[in-house]
């Protein structure tokens, strides 16, 4: 797979943890951030980063989803 900016074959892959802020009109109770744990795709040569939630993760975030 190459990369979506600049189509470079020069990636690698990370594990990372995000924190990702809610905005205010989806606050649950005080709980305004996310943190969630996916391995990241980064592009050595643009820095272009790419990463898929998980199922379980997307729910927390209360977006609606087509399954
Ligand atoms: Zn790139």
């Amino acid at each position: 797979m190459s990369c979506l900016s600049c189509v470079s074959g020069n990636q690698a892959e990370f594990s990372a943890e995000i924190n990702i802020h809610l905005p205010s009109f989806k606050k649950q109770g005080n709980k305004d951030s996310v943190l969630v744990f996916p391995k990241v795709l980064v592009c050595a040569d643009c820095g272009y980063t790419q990463f898929a939630l998980e199922e379980s993760e997307l729910r927390l975030l209360g977006t609606p989803t087509a399954a």
